[in-house]
């Protein structure tokens, strides 16, 4: 899909009181890690990653935060949305024993990853952050997919204590993987990046976009320019542990930095 098209929403599910995925049923030739411009053509248009996809259609998941994701929860099944995409960089598919760990939105496009991998019959562990029992999601999808999921929550109210990178670590002093794949909040990110392993991992970032085509630097990360909607969204350890801003700062739609510590502490 090389341009963009407007979409019949054609199911809204209610993951949690602030996260809906919205269905669509076109087909659209997306690979894991691939995310879509959305647009409501009144608010703006921001990227979401795609949360599965296949013959039928695909959807996308979307978390309230401010002025365009809370505005997404007004619309309503047979309503439209416009659409471009699929766009960026997927996740690279090892084989052999994969660990996937992701929390809050970073769980939907590490589902259609892990639902491809387990196509494929790679062997899959899948660790499923989230602050709490209310806020976690997939649970059940991951668990129809006959993987092993490890439930992970900040105050211990379904499966283990502790936050995903925690549950993470954990795993990889217990056994020995070919590869991880982690998304979520950066916070939770830098964590995990920062652990020494030799074990092959990407990660999913996010910056702010605007063309997603690699053509207005919006998304450029310091210090080397890299973009993250052409060569991103996923990079590997090795690349992200070059990207200076990464954990510390990222850029607004007007270009000013915005610091994790005092911008994203909620
Ligand atoms: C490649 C890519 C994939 C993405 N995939 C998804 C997805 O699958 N689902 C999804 O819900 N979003 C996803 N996003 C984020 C999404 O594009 C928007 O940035 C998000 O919905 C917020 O947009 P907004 O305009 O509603 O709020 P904004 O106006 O951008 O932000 C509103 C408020 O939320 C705060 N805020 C913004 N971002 C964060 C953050 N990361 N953590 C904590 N607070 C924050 C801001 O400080 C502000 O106070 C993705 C982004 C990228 C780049």
């Amino acid at each position: 899909m090389d341009k963009r098209i407007s979409l019949r929403i054609d199911k809204i599910v209610e993951e949690t009181s602030s996260v809906k995925t919205f269905c669509f049923s076109s087909p659209i030739d997306a690979l894991p890690g691939q995310f879509i411009m959305l647009s409501d053509l009144r608010t703006g248009e921001k990227p979401f990653s795609i949360s599965s996809s296949d013959s039928n259609g695909f959807s996308v998941t979307v978390k309230a935060l401010g002025p365009f994701s809370s505005g997404m929860f007004a619309f309503k099944t047979g309503d439209f949305l416009s659409i471009r995409g699929p766009f960026g960089k997927p996740f690279d598919l090892r084989k052999g024993s994969i660990l996937i760990a992701g929390g809050g939105v970073g769980v939907p496009p590490l589902f259609f990853l892990a639902r491809e991998l387990k196509k494929a019959g790679t062997e899959v562990v899948f660790i499923n952050g989230a602050k709490n029992s209310d806020e976690l999601i997939f649970k059940d999808l991951i668990n129809e997919l006959g993987i092993n999921q490890i439930i992970m929550t900040d105050d211990g109210s379904s499966g283990k204590k502790g936050n995903a990178a925690e549950g993470l670590l954990n795993t990889l002093n217990e056994s020995d993987f070919d590869a991880v794949y982690v998304a979520g909040p950066e916070g939770m990110l830098k964590k995990i990046a920062d652990i020494k392993t030799d074990t092959y991992m990407e990660l999913l970032i996010e910056r702010y976009m605007k063309c997603a085509v690699g053509i207005c630097g919006q998304c450029a990360v310091d210090p080397s320019g890299i973009r993250v909607c052409v060569e991103g969204p996923v990079f590997n350890q090795n690349m992200i542990r070059k990207l200076t801003e990464f954990g510390v700062y990222k850029r607004d739609a007007a270009g000013r930095k915005k610091y994790f510590e005092k911008a994203f502490s909620k």
